[in-house]
């Protein structure tokens, strides 16, 4: 596997053995990670702790005073899921180069891809089995979460994005 989606995934396991839903993003920039985090809506309650969020937080936290911007233009995001539009928006917002998608079979909050790709940003889709498996072992112990929030049923309250 891929070192980067590795390390996104490892991110992902890492919500899931808190309880949380499954979802791991990296940044990347000059082949090193500045940025790490998961999905923490469910241990958080707070909506917007979607992993990207979280990375791109976390990276901008490791850059020196007034650089913040600077650390993000150009990076790439490695992410475990299709990005939802919030996250797609801060990853246009922040000048980010490429998004790379460990897979896009077991659950996708929005298809931002064309979204993305019109703004210039290199998306890259990948179907990694382990990161599927993940997923997997979060809906054996939350069935009722399988399909939920997928935009074609948005709808108030949703699970568990
Ligand atoms: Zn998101």
């Amino acid at each position: 596997m891929d070192p980067f989606i590795a390390a996104a995934h490892e991110q992902a396991v890492t919500s899931l053995e808190e309880g949380g839903f499954p979802v791991g993003s990296v940044i990347v920039r000059d082949g090193q990670v500045i940025g790490a985090g998961f999905n923490r809506y469910t241990q958080t309650g707070d909506p917007t702790t979607h992993a990207e969020m979280e990375a791109i937080r976390d990276a901008a936290q490791g850059a020196d005073d007034g650089h913040v911007l600077d650390q993000l233009v150009g990076a790439t995001c490695y992410t475990t899921m299709m990005p939802c539009e919030m996250c797609a928006g801060a990853i246009i917002r922040f000048g980010l180069a490429a998004v790379v998608v460990a897979e896009v079979a077991s659950y996708q909050a929005a298809d931002t891809r064309s979204f993305l790709e019109e703004r210039g940003i290199e998306v890259e889709i990948r179907d990694e089995e382990a990161c599927k498996a993940t997923v997997e072992s979060y809906y054996a112990e939350h069935p009722q979460a399988r399909g939920a929030g997928r935009p074609s049923d948005y709808r108030w309250p949703r699970l568990p994005l």
